[in-house]
């Protein structure tokens, strides 16, 4: 069983292919919220993950763009990204985010997937071993997918002893099944770990042995998202950091 892992798309629809066009054979494909905002073709992005039958989950830009979320903690760049997105959202677009759950269990599979953090899906970011301690408490499956911090890292608890994996491009970290993880694959569509290239992940999963995870990065045409921006008048700031990966 492989499930490629996305989060953070935001509306960055030429990351996105870039990413499709890469992966793997796999089985399934996760989404973890934050699908729109900052980028400039949520719809585009939105059509395209329905057309993979992706399964996704709420994050706070997409349910901020509909109006279920206070976007009370976004900064003046991204309150008018928002904006922008709530008012450029087509009536697709609008049902398709507001039928996202904040949080997806596949018992199955013994999988949790959330966007911010198993206890707060929605706004918590998961930026260091103490708040993973503490949210370790919050699911009960063996595994925790999560995005929001657009950054890739494993998390492994073991008997309460959390240690941490940066997931630098092209990084296997074995999943043992004595231990648990929260897994965060990375931003496709806006990384802020110095590096531009799209990111996402890999899970392999086998019966009840152990499983993987694999961190992948992509280039992607950054200058046709970027030109996009600047006819949209998207804030520049936003424009920019594709650049750096910050
Ligand atoms: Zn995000």
């Amino acid at each position: 069983m492989r499930i490629a892992v996305l989060s953070d798309i935001h509306a960055n629809l030429a990351a996105l292919e870039s990413v499709v066009d890469d992966l793997p054979e796999v089985d399934t494909i996760w989404v973890l919220g934050d699908t729109v905002g900052y980028g400039p073709q949520p719809n585009e992005v939105i059509a395209r993950l329905q057309g993979l039958g992706a399964r996704s989950v709420l994050g706070n830009h997409d349910g901020a763009a509909i109006g279920i979320v206070n976007p009370r903690y976004f900064n003046p760049d991204a309150r008018a990204a928002i904006e922008w997105t709530a008012a450029a959202a087509d009536s697709n677009a609008r049902a398709y985010l507001a039928a996202l759950p904040e949080v997806r269990r596949d018992r199955e599979l013994d999988l949790t997937a959330v966007h911010g953090s198993p206890r707060d899906p929605i706004w918590e970011y998961i930026t260091g071993v103490d708040i993973a301690a503490a949210n370790f408490e919050a699911f009960d499956t063996w595994l925790c997918l999560f995005g929001h911090t657009h950054q890739p890292i494993a998390f492994r608890s073991t008997d309460g002893d959390v240690e941490v994996t940066v997931g630098l491009p092209d990084t296997r970290v074995v999943l043992e099944r004595d231990d648990r993880y929260l897994l965060n694959p990375g931003s496709v569509g806006q990384p802020r770990d110095g590096l531009r290239d799209a990111a996402y992940a890999v899970v392999e999963l086998d019966g009840s042995g152990p499983g993987a995870i694999e961190f992948r990065r992509i280039g992607y045409d950054v200058d046709h998202t970027q030109s996009l921006m600047r006819e949209l008048e998207l804030p520049y700031r936003l424009v920019e950091r594709l650049s750096y990966g910050r």
